[in-house]
């Protein structure tokens, strides 16, 4: 395992962050503040907002499992993804190596941050081999991208590969679990204080049904967490995000029911979809959306777009030749796409 001063990005290591009016006197015992050049009229609004979101991440903590100096927040799991670059890669020097295909952020950021992308290859099931990830790597990489359950293929990625992944590699491993909240597995967030140097992700835009206000976690050991805090916008949570994340996490009660709704529709799409001419094959999936391979994605899509569905074609994407990306909706928004590829022909 490398230091985490070697992995940190020599700038980074040694970044004085902008000191705020907000992160210089955080307490609630004043009552006459005049030290932010704020307007005093129209409250709430004309405060900053408290910029490390003290209000939210007991609440976050309590339902996650993890401890409130392993929470960092920010402007959607985008932010986190931008982050990891930002703090722990050189670029035209280090490289990252992440499973292919995946979420397509964890590129994109690396091209914004002009390092080096090493997409590997998942097999024909969409599972990964530690091994392949492993020899992809180099003396400068510094990052492995794995997220589970995998985006577009749903399936979990297997966990003995995961932890093997873990136990070999010595720079940062982030896992990306924006889907575990429909998944029964054991989150690897609850695993963060066996690996030092694993980053997880999570989001409000999936299972807790928040995707407008963006608001995204990392869950990662708290000296990982210290960085993050460091190279962030000082105030990168808006206080209208955060005062809807405590009114959403205070009645997780809501999302449960929605989970299990969605799961129960999930199921019940995937076995119509079986039945259909269309349909070649359903992948396993445990998140709110599955791949199916048709006989030809591009035009029941086009044919789906007429009839005012959207799905996404996946079809371009390495291994998904064919493939559409359902997200499950509502039991009437799922009969009625059941009802128009019923009619394709
Ligand atoms: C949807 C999704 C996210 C969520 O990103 P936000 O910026 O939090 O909305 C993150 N990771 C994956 C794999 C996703 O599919």
């Amino acid at each position: 395992m490398r230091d985490l001063k070697d992995l940190t990005r020599p700038n980074i290591w040694v970044l004085s962050p902008y000191s705020s009016a907000r992160d210089e006197y955080s307490g609630h015992d004043g009552h006459v503040f005049l030290d932010a050049n704020e307007n005093p009229y129209n409250s709430p609004l004309n405060r900053y907002p408290d910029p490390l979101q003290r209000d939210v991440k007991p609440l976050i903590a309590k339902h996650k499992g993890v401890s409130e100096n392993q929470i960092f927040l920010g402007n959607g799991s985008d932010e986190a993804i931008d982050l990891v670059y930002r703090c722990f890669t050189v670029p035209h020097q280090d490289n990252v190596v992440a499973i292919d295909p995946t979420y397509g952020m964890y590129k994109v950021c690396a091209d914004i941050n002009d390092v080096e992308y090493r997409p590997v290859s998942l097999n024909a099931h969409f599972q990964m081999s530690a091994n392949k990830m492993l020899a992809a790597c180099d003396q400068n990489t510094k990052v492995i991208w794995i997220c589970s359950p995998n985006n577009p293929s749903g399936n979990l990625i297997d966990k003995v590969e995961i932890e093997k992944v873990l136990m070999s590699f010595d720079g940062i491993v982030v896992i990306d679990e924006a889907y575990s909240d429909f998944s029964r597995q054991r989150p690897f967030r609850l695993e963060l204080n066996r690996y030092p140097h694993l980053i997880v992700l999570n989001t409000m835009s999936k299972a807790w049904g928040c995707a407008a206000i963006r608001m995204g976690m990392a869950f990662a050991n708290e000296e990982i967490i210290k960085i993050f805090n460091k190279v962030k916008y000082p105030y990168n949570v808006n206080l209208l995000t955060q005062q809807k994340a405590k009114e959403i996490l205070s009645s997780p009660y809501d999302v449960e029911r929605w989970v299990s709704m969605l799961i129960e529709e999930r199921d019940r799409l995937i076995r119509a979809f079986k039945l259909l001419p269309v349909c070649e094959k359903i992948y396993p999936t445990d998140a709110n959306f599955f791949l199916a391979k048709m006989t030809d994605a591009k035009s029941i899509y086009n044919y789906l777009i007429n009839k005012g569905i959207i799905v996404r074609n996946r079809s371009r994407i390495h291994l998904c030749d064919n493939c559409l990306r359902i997200t499950i909706g509502t039991k009437g928004e799922n009969t009625q796409l059941l009802a128009a590829l019923r009619q394709y022909c």
